[in-house]
């Protein structure tokens, strides 16, 4: 008999999502009149921006005729958005990026899953707790996570570094040495941020440590203060020490047209072996690349329209952040994240646990939010409300919540 990765077997259930539709499931089935506001969704509302939708039409045009036909795309991305990522999102920050060392992608999900591919099989991870669940359920995948301890819902291999109220939902440097670390600022599920000079510090320990750190930047559209970093290589030395992951999802809507990239420097090296190379063998061999379609689309995003309007678009997810935030400020909660997040991290009430304020908020006001113990132990106590509902439902949902 074949055998199978046994290290799928490994994995807890991932129930977060499904008891979170069943529970709204039953509760709407018992209580047909009543509407229920979702505020637990992490995907966008809003159509895609005008300057992107004419950037599809005119692409599909082109492959309508022999002449501008695209057949397989580039298997590392097209050149035309290679560069204008490099320009816009590296160099005009005063970033030493360029367009080769960037890697276009159907999104940071999958990049985020198979980048632990290039390391060894016995390298150790460090992880944010609560964490976007990827990171590990793909180490664990790969059999790099050890055993699981249900009771504290914890890998035995895996380093977690607690993000709470006390650090300010900022993780300090680990005590034992990791050899991949990753991080996600503006944080999922926290909505916590943090500034250049912290995130520095990431980098000397990393570069020092000989360590490398995969850096999730999928929600730094959202950044409204100055001092917070838009790319880990606004850190000196980081071109020695870390791969970034981008995200077009939040930043332009493309949560269901799928495009993102993976920034490898090629002074980031193991030895000898410089891991872009590794990252280029690896997506020449198992990738066929972005469709030109949607490459031409994410082109869009660094149009003039396209920056204008995405703005805007932005602009109008982080009135709802604010909205979320002051609103449940005002109302006694002790809330953080929003600022420069789609994502409002509020503690619950009198102990409750994050479940238990699921229950109680899907019951006393009809609104829906994702329990933060879903995210790691250290969620426990926590509750993520989303800024990507409708402004009005916002509103209405607010004030529901206000009200009980
Ligand atoms: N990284 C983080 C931290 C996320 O929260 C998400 C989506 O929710 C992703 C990556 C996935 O991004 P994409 O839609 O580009 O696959």
């Amino acid at each position: 008999m074949y055998k199978i990765n046994e290290n799928y077997l490994k994995l807890p259930g991932s129930y977060l999502f499904s008891n979170i539709a069943k529970k709204v499931a039953a509760y709407t089935a018992a209580n047909p009149d009543k509407s229920i506001i979702r505020l637990g969704i992490g995907d966008v509302t809003q159509p895609l921006a005008p300057a992107i939708i004419e950037a599809l039409h005119s692409a599909v045009d082109e492959m309508a005729h022999a002449e501008t036909f695209h057949g397989y795309a580039p298997d590392l991305g097209y050149e035309f958005l290679r560069s204008a990522m490099a320009e816009n999102d590296y160099q005009a920050l005063g970033c030493d990026i360029s367009a080769d060392e960037i890697f276009i992608s159907d999104g940071a999900k999958c990049d985020s899953g198979n980048i632990q591919e290039i390391f060894g099989p016995d390298s150790k991870i460090a992880v944010c707790d609560p964490v976007y669940p990827v990171y590990v359920d793909t180490n664990v995948m790969a059999g790099r996570t050890g055993t699981y301890n249900p009771d504290t819902e914890t890998w035995s291999d895996v380093i977690y570094m607690p993000c709470t109220e006390a650090n300010n939902f900022a993780p300090e440097l680990p005590k034992e040495r990791p050899d991949i670390i990753y991080l996600c600022f503006p944080n999922n599920p926290t909505g916590a941020a943090v500034t250049t000079d912290e995130l520095q510090k990431w980098v000397d320990y990393a570069n020092k440590e000989g360590s490398v750190i995969i850096y999730d930047a999928a929600y730094e559209a959202y950044i409204t203060e100055e001092n917070i970093p838009h790319t880990i290589f606004q850190c000196e030395g980081a071109r020695t020490c870390a791969i970034e992951l981008r995200s077009f999802s939040k930043k332009a809507g493309f949560t269901g047209v799928r495009l993102g990239a993976t920034v490898i420097p090629k002074d980031l090296k193991c030895g000898e072996v410089t891991l872009h190379s590794l990252w280029a063998r690896r997506h020449g061999t198992k990738y066929n690349g972005a469709p030109y379609i949607v490459q031409k689309a994410g082109a869009a995003v660094y149009s003039e329209a396209g920056k204008v309007q995405i703005a805007e678009q932005i602009a109008y997810y982080q009135k709802n952040a604010r909205t979320i935030f002051e609103g449940l400020k005002s109302a006694g909660y002790s809330v953080s994240g929003a600022v420069n997040s789609p994502y409002i991290w509020l503690k619950t009430p009198d102990k409750m646990t994050s479940w238990e304020f699921f229950d109680f908020l899907l019951e006393k006001a009809n609104v829906v939010g994702t329990p933060g113990s879903g995210f790691g132990p250290s969620g426990e106590g926590y509750f993520r409300l989303t800024a990507f509902g409708t402004y009005e439902n916002t509103i209405a949902a607010l004030e529901r919540i206000k009200n009980i």
